[in-house]
Protein backbone atom coordinates (compact mmCIF):
# COMPACT_ATOMS: atom_id res chain seq x y z
CA UNK A 1 0.00 0.00 0.00
CA UNK A 2 1.57 3.38 -1.21
CA UNK A 3 1.03 5.48 2.12
CA UNK A 4 1.73 8.68 0.24
CA UNK A 5 4.38 9.81 2.32
CA UNK A 6 7.26 9.98 0.17
CA UNK A 7 8.70 13.41 0.07
CA UNK A 8 6.60 14.93 2.88
CA UNK A 9 8.53 16.59 6.04
CA UNK A 10 7.81 15.27 9.87
CA UNK A 11 8.82 16.72 12.91
CA UNK A 12 8.91 14.89 15.66
CA UNK A 13 9.06 15.71 19.24
CA UNK A 14 10.83 13.51 22.08
CA UNK A 15 12.33 11.32 19.38
CA UNK A 16 16.03 10.06 20.56
CA UNK A 17 14.82 7.09 21.93
CA UNK A 18 11.38 4.94 22.72
CA UNK A 19 8.34 5.85 20.82
CA UNK A 20 9.16 8.98 19.31
CA UNK A 21 12.49 7.09 17.46
CA UNK A 22 10.55 4.50 16.88
CA UNK A 23 7.88 7.30 15.22
CA UNK A 24 11.04 8.86 13.35
CA UNK A 25 12.43 5.24 11.94
CA UNK A 26 8.78 4.61 10.96
CA UNK A 27 7.72 7.74 8.87
CA UNK A 28 11.81 7.53 6.82
CA UNK A 29 10.76 3.83 5.71
CA UNK A 30 7.83 5.21 3.79
CA UNK A 31 9.98 8.30 2.24
CA UNK A 32 8.96 11.22 4.54
CA UNK A 33 12.29 13.23 5.63
CA UNK A 34 11.98 13.98 9.77
CA UNK A 35 13.20 17.08 11.86
CA UNK A 36 13.89 14.80 15.32
CA UNK A 37 14.26 16.49 18.81
CA UNK A 38 16.01 15.65 21.82
CA UNK A 39 17.75 17.91 25.21
CA UNK A 40 21.03 16.09 24.02
CA UNK A 41 23.05 15.21 21.33
CA UNK A 42 24.26 11.65 21.84
CA UNK A 43 21.05 9.41 21.50
CA UNK A 44 20.35 11.62 18.83
CA UNK A 45 22.82 11.45 17.00
CA UNK A 46 22.50 7.91 16.73
CA UNK A 47 19.33 7.80 15.91
CA UNK A 48 20.32 10.37 12.93
CA UNK A 49 22.76 7.88 11.41
CA UNK A 50 20.49 4.94 12.17
CA UNK A 51 17.44 6.52 9.64
CA UNK A 52 20.17 7.45 7.61
CA UNK A 53 21.70 4.05 7.19
CA UNK A 54 18.66 2.20 6.84
CA UNK A 55 16.42 4.07 5.07
CA UNK A 56 16.24 6.93 1.73
CA UNK A 57 15.20 9.65 3.57
CA UNK A 58 16.53 12.53 5.58
CA UNK A 59 17.29 13.18 9.26
CA UNK A 60 17.97 16.50 10.67
CA UNK A 61 18.80 16.43 14.09
CA UNK A 62 17.65 19.37 16.80
CA UNK A 63 18.69 19.75 20.15
CA UNK A 64 15.87 21.06 22.04
CA UNK A 65 13.77 21.01 24.97
CA UNK A 66 9.88 20.80 24.11
CA UNK A 67 9.10 22.31 27.49
CA UNK A 68 10.41 25.68 26.29
CA UNK A 69 8.64 27.57 23.45
CA UNK A 70 11.42 29.39 22.62
CA UNK A 71 13.09 25.84 22.01
CA UNK A 72 9.91 24.45 19.85
CA UNK A 73 9.51 27.90 17.50
CA UNK A 74 13.10 27.54 16.53
CA UNK A 75 12.54 24.16 15.78
CA UNK A 76 9.64 24.02 13.57
CA UNK A 77 10.96 26.80 11.85
CA UNK A 78 14.24 25.28 11.22
CA UNK A 79 12.89 22.05 10.23
CA UNK A 80 10.33 23.67 7.67
CA UNK A 81 13.98 25.56 6.43
CA UNK A 82 15.63 22.22 5.98
CA UNK A 83 13.36 20.18 4.11
CA UNK A 84 11.30 23.32 2.29
CA UNK A 85 8.70 22.36 3.84
CA UNK A 86 6.41 20.37 6.82
CA UNK A 87 3.46 18.39 6.45
CA UNK A 88 3.50 16.41 10.04
CA UNK A 89 3.77 16.94 13.58
CA UNK A 90 4.07 14.67 16.11
CA UNK A 91 3.77 15.84 19.77
CA UNK A 92 5.85 13.98 21.83
CA UNK A 93 7.66 14.45 24.71
CA UNK A 94 8.55 12.26 27.93
CA UNK A 95 6.47 11.65 31.02
CA UNK A 96 5.89 14.02 33.80
CA UNK A 97 7.25 12.83 37.33
CA UNK A 98 5.30 9.68 39.06
CA UNK A 99 3.15 10.60 42.63
CA UNK A 100 0.34 11.37 44.06
CA UNK A 101 -1.24 14.64 44.49
CA UNK A 102 0.55 15.38 48.16
CA UNK A 103 3.96 14.49 46.58
CA UNK A 104 3.65 16.87 44.12
CA UNK A 105 4.68 21.24 44.96
CA UNK A 106 3.91 24.11 41.88
CA UNK A 107 7.00 23.97 39.80
CA UNK A 108 6.22 19.53 39.15
CA UNK A 109 2.59 20.66 38.07
CA UNK A 110 4.01 23.91 36.39
CA UNK A 111 6.74 21.44 34.82
CA UNK A 112 4.18 18.79 33.65
CA UNK A 113 2.20 21.19 31.74
CA UNK A 114 4.35 22.45 30.16
CA UNK A 115 6.08 19.20 28.71
CA UNK A 116 2.97 17.58 28.26
CA UNK A 117 0.20 19.85 27.12
CA UNK A 118 1.93 23.10 26.66
CA UNK A 119 4.26 21.34 24.10
CA UNK A 120 1.69 20.01 22.29
CA UNK A 121 -0.13 23.56 21.89
CA UNK A 122 2.50 25.55 20.97
CA UNK A 123 4.11 22.88 17.80
CA UNK A 124 0.70 23.13 16.65
CA UNK A 125 0.80 26.35 16.77
CA UNK A 126 4.00 27.21 15.38
CA UNK A 127 3.63 24.55 12.44
CA UNK A 128 -0.03 25.46 11.49
CA UNK A 129 1.30 27.89 8.68
CA UNK A 130 2.72 25.13 7.36
CA UNK A 131 0.31 22.45 7.61
CA UNK A 132 -1.90 24.84 6.19
CA UNK A 133 0.36 25.36 2.88
CA UNK A 134 1.28 21.74 2.82
CA UNK A 135 -2.51 20.88 2.27
CA UNK A 136 -3.86 17.87 4.05
CA UNK A 137 -1.54 18.37 7.18
CA UNK A 138 -1.13 15.99 10.28
CA UNK A 139 -1.34 16.46 13.36
CA UNK A 140 -0.99 13.07 15.77
CA UNK A 141 -0.63 13.69 19.53
CA UNK A 142 1.28 10.88 21.70
CA UNK A 143 -0.91 10.71 25.12
CA UNK A 144 -1.47 7.45 27.07
CA UNK A 145 -4.20 5.15 27.95
CA UNK A 146 -4.06 7.12 31.45
CA UNK A 147 -6.95 9.57 29.32
CA UNK A 148 -9.34 6.72 28.82
CA UNK A 149 -8.87 4.80 32.42
CA UNK A 150 -6.30 7.37 34.99
CA UNK A 151 -3.31 5.39 36.01
CA UNK A 152 -2.44 5.18 39.93
CA UNK A 153 0.37 7.20 40.80
CA UNK A 154 0.35 9.41 37.59
CA UNK A 155 -1.51 12.26 38.43
CA UNK A 156 0.09 14.80 36.40
CA UNK A 157 0.09 12.77 33.33
CA UNK A 158 -3.56 12.13 34.18
CA UNK A 159 -4.29 15.18 34.27
CA UNK A 160 -1.86 17.01 31.31
CA UNK A 161 -2.85 14.67 28.75
CA UNK A 162 -6.38 15.53 29.51
CA UNK A 163 -6.05 19.01 28.13
CA UNK A 164 -4.19 17.63 24.76
CA UNK A 165 -7.14 15.47 24.06
CA UNK A 166 -9.45 18.22 24.63
CA UNK A 167 -7.63 20.84 22.60
CA UNK A 168 -7.48 17.95 19.77
CA UNK A 169 -10.92 17.32 19.71
CA UNK A 170 -11.78 21.06 19.34
CA UNK A 171 -9.04 21.99 16.71
CA UNK A 172 -10.11 18.89 14.60
CA UNK A 173 -12.86 20.26 13.52
CA UNK A 174 -12.08 23.70 13.50
CA UNK A 175 -9.04 22.29 10.79
CA UNK A 176 -11.57 19.70 9.49
CA UNK A 177 -12.35 21.95 6.54
CA UNK A 178 -8.61 22.68 5.39
CA UNK A 179 -8.02 19.08 5.14
CA UNK A 180 -5.97 19.37 8.62
CA UNK A 181 -6.57 16.10 10.82
CA UNK A 182 -5.55 15.99 14.58
CA UNK A 183 -5.70 12.72 16.33
CA UNK A 184 -4.28 10.95 19.42
CA UNK A 185 -2.38 8.35 20.30
CA UNK A 186 -2.54 6.47 23.84
CA UNK A 187 0.06 3.72 24.37
CA UNK A 188 -0.31 0.92 26.80
CA UNK A 189 2.57 -0.92 28.34
CA UNK A 190 5.14 -0.26 25.28
CA UNK A 191 8.60 -1.44 26.41
CA UNK A 192 10.53 1.62 26.44
CA UNK A 193 12.67 2.96 28.92
CA UNK A 194 10.42 5.15 30.38
CA UNK A 195 7.95 2.13 30.99
CA UNK A 196 11.10 0.26 32.51
CA UNK A 197 11.88 2.82 35.15
CA UNK A 198 8.23 3.18 36.22
CA UNK A 199 8.23 -0.68 36.95
CA UNK A 200 11.66 -0.03 38.90
CA UNK A 201 9.68 2.36 40.55
CA UNK A 202 7.26 -0.07 41.82
CA UNK A 203 9.30 -3.15 42.53
CA UNK A 204 11.16 -0.82 44.50
CA UNK A 205 8.22 0.15 46.16
CA UNK A 206 7.04 -3.23 46.74
CA UNK A 207 9.73 -4.88 47.51
CA UNK A 208 9.96 -7.25 44.43
CA UNK A 209 12.77 -8.78 41.93
CA UNK A 210 12.58 -6.17 38.90
CA UNK A 211 11.77 -9.97 36.92
CA UNK A 212 8.48 -10.71 39.31
CA UNK A 213 7.62 -6.85 38.83
CA UNK A 214 7.52 -7.47 34.39
CA UNK A 215 5.69 -10.27 34.77
CA UNK A 216 3.29 -8.67 36.87
CA UNK A 217 3.04 -6.53 34.26
CA UNK A 218 2.67 -8.10 31.38
CA UNK A 219 -0.16 -9.82 33.20
CA UNK A 220 -2.39 -6.83 33.50
CA UNK A 221 -2.22 -7.23 29.28
CA UNK A 222 -5.00 -9.32 28.30
CA UNK A 223 -2.21 -10.16 24.94
CA UNK A 224 0.05 -11.27 27.79
CA UNK A 225 3.52 -9.48 26.77
CA UNK A 226 4.26 -5.75 26.84
CA UNK A 227 4.02 -4.23 23.37
CA UNK A 228 6.88 -2.72 21.30
CA UNK A 229 7.62 1.04 20.21
CA UNK A 230 7.29 0.10 16.39
CA UNK A 231 3.63 -1.27 17.72
CA UNK A 232 2.50 2.30 18.50
CA UNK A 233 4.94 4.01 15.13
CA UNK A 234 2.58 1.89 12.86
CA UNK A 235 -0.32 3.50 13.99
CA UNK A 236 1.44 7.01 13.78
CA UNK A 237 2.60 6.36 10.33
CA UNK A 238 -0.77 5.36 9.10
CA UNK A 239 -2.43 8.42 10.64
CA UNK A 240 0.29 10.28 8.77
CA UNK A 241 -0.82 8.99 5.76
CA UNK A 242 -2.94 9.93 2.30
CA UNK A 243 -4.81 7.13 3.68
CA UNK A 244 -6.20 8.41 6.72
CA UNK A 245 -7.42 11.78 5.41
CA UNK A 246 -11.04 11.10 6.76
CA UNK A 247 -9.83 10.09 10.21
CA UNK A 248 -9.77 13.23 12.45
CA UNK A 249 -10.58 13.71 16.32
CA UNK A 250 -10.24 9.95 17.00
CA UNK A 251 -8.45 8.95 20.39
CA UNK A 252 -6.85 5.44 19.67
CA UNK A 253 -5.01 3.21 22.29
CA UNK A 254 -2.73 0.74 20.99
CA UNK A 255 -2.24 -1.58 24.49
CA UNK A 256 -2.72 -5.14 23.76
CA UNK A 257 -5.84 -4.94 25.16
CA UNK A 258 -5.62 -3.31 28.64
CA UNK A 259 -7.97 -0.51 28.31
CA UNK A 260 -11.29 -1.87 29.96
CA UNK A 261 -13.18 1.29 29.00
CA UNK A 262 -15.52 0.60 25.91
CA UNK A 263 -14.37 4.28 24.37
P1 LIG B 1 11.13 7.51 26.67
O1 LIG B 1 11.47 8.16 27.98
O2 LIG B 1 11.62 6.14 26.39
O3 LIG B 1 11.58 8.46 25.46
C1 LIG B 1 11.29 9.83 25.49
C2 LIG B 1 12.05 10.55 24.40
O4 LIG B 1 11.75 11.95 24.52
C3 LIG B 1 13.56 10.45 24.53
O5 LIG B 1 14.11 10.56 23.24
C4 LIG B 1 13.92 11.67 25.36
O6 LIG B 1 15.26 12.07 25.16
C5 LIG B 1 12.95 12.70 24.80
N1 LIG B 1 12.54 13.75 25.70
C6 LIG B 1 12.06 13.62 26.95
N2 LIG B 1 11.70 14.81 27.45
C7 LIG B 1 11.98 15.74 26.47
C8 LIG B 1 11.85 17.13 26.40
N3 LIG B 1 11.37 17.85 27.41
N4 LIG B 1 12.23 17.74 25.25
C9 LIG B 1 12.74 17.04 24.22
N5 LIG B 1 12.88 15.70 24.24
C10 LIG B 1 12.51 15.05 25.36
O7 LIG B 1 9.54 7.59 26.60
P2 LIG B 1 8.50 6.69 25.75
O8 LIG B 1 8.18 5.47 26.52
O9 LIG B 1 8.94 6.62 24.36
O10 LIG B 1 7.20 7.60 25.89
C11 LIG B 1 6.88 8.68 25.04
C12 LIG B 1 5.64 9.34 25.62
O11 LIG B 1 4.58 8.38 25.70
C13 LIG B 1 5.87 9.86 27.04
O12 LIG B 1 5.16 11.05 27.23
C14 LIG B 1 5.31 8.75 27.89
O13 LIG B 1 4.92 9.18 29.17
C15 LIG B 1 4.13 8.31 27.03
N6 LIG B 1 3.67 6.96 27.36
C16 LIG B 1 4.54 5.91 27.30
C17 LIG B 1 4.09 4.65 27.65
C18 LIG B 1 5.00 3.44 27.62
O14 LIG B 1 4.56 2.37 28.04
N7 LIG B 1 6.21 3.54 27.16
C19 LIG B 1 2.76 4.47 28.02
C20 LIG B 1 1.91 5.55 28.06
C21 LIG B 1 2.38 6.81 27.72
Amino acid sequence: MDLGLKGKAALIGGSSKGIGRAVAIGLAREGCNVGICARDNTALAETALTIRRETDAEAFSLVCNMAHYEDIKRVVQETANAFGRLDIVVNNAGGPRTGTFDEMDETDWLNAISQNLMSAIRTTREALPHLRRSGGGRVINITSIAVKQPIDRLILSNTARLGVIGMAKTLSRELAPEGITVNNVCPGNIATERLISLIEERAQQEGLKMEEAIEIEERRVPMGHLGDPESVANLVVFLASAKAHYITGTTIQVDGGSTTAVF
